[in-house]
């Protein structure tokens, strides 16, 4: 690992990495009012950067922002990761903010990062995960655009506390339950889970989750592992009967959920190598 780290601003190209980029009335710092994306950078690339293109355009649109032409996010993506070793693995993270409070051009810049020691140790040994409730049912958000479902917003307070207050009763993350019982996501990850000879994962249309850019992948490609697809609902509690829970994330890549509010979950270390291998993930 490598605590180097790069940093692009458009207009500016690339600076040091300690550059202050932000006003103090930007909306982004200010209200969390921007968008964000964040992608695995393998070989000196981005992977999957055309789905994260596409959904960073879904969250604008969500939030009514303008975006920067896609060839030049692009080229800022690129101008980023030329000055980052292509033998080591790492995220580029695009942000995109409302601008000045006053009123100004978004602001908008690329960093690219290493891969955290947490991510490397879940992806590698697992994780302990707890449940929690996010107070609202299942399906509400998708009735309540307001609520930004959906979209990956820079308001993430809410997933670092309940990642911290997961944290903070022994387990390394947390799976958001809707009220009337039924498993969302993780606070920066999707849940995947393997039924039989099926690969299922919780609908992102009808739940308001963030369609995850990992998980569609894997799903495109499940016939290639031997596996058919489908999108459920599922109770916490049955995630113990079946045949392997993970998170999947861009910088997690696939960790397997080894333990579900203190209960073992059925754990296959060599399938969860062989998942992880096929996503490309060291
Ligand atoms: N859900 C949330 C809330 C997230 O923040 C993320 C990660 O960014 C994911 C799911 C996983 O999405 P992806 O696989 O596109 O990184």
């Amino acid at each position: 690992m490598t605590d180097q780290r790069v940093l692009a601003v458009l207009g500016a190209g690339v600076v040091p990495a300690d550059t202050p980029v932000l006003r103090a009335d930007d909306l982004g710092l200010i209200r969390g009012d921007g968008i964000f994306e964040v992608a695995h950078v393998r070989d000196g690339r981005a992977w999957l950067l055309d789905e994260h293109l596409a959904r960073l355009a879904h969250s604008a649109a969500r939030m009514d922002l303008t975006l920067p032409a896609p060839s030049a996010l692009r080229d800022l993506v690129a101008q980023a990761l030329a000055q980052w070793p292509a033998d080591v693995e790492g995220g580029v993270r695009l942000v995109v903010t409302r601008g000045p409070e006053t009123g100004g051009p978004a602001t908008v810049f690329a960093t690219v990062l290493p891969v955290s020691a947490t991510n490397l140790r879940g992806r590698h040994h697992g994780i302990r995960v707890r449940t929690a409730t996010l107070g609202f049912p299942a399906t509400l958000r998708s009735d309540a655009p307001w609520l930004l479902g959906g979209a990956k917003t820079l308001s993430y307070a809410v997933n670092m506390a309940s990642q911290r207050w997961a944290q903070s009763q022994g387990a390394d993350d947390l799976l958001w339950i809707s009220s009337d019982g039924y498993a969302l996501e993780a606070p920066t990850s999707n849940l995947v889970w393997l039924d039989g000879q099926t690969l299922c994962t919780v609908p992102a249309a009808t739940t308001g989750i963030l369609a995850g850019i990992t998980a569609a992948h894997l799903f495109a490609h499940a016939g290639e592992l031997g596996w058919r697809t489908d999108t459920r609902m599922i109770a916490p509690a049955e995630l113990a009967r079946v045949d392997g829970a993970w998170l999947t994330s861009s910088l997690r890549g696939i960790a397997a959920i080894r333990e579900l509010d203190g209960v073992e979950l059925p754990y296959d270390a060599e399938l969860t190598g062989r998942i992880r291998a096929f996503l490309g993930f060291p």
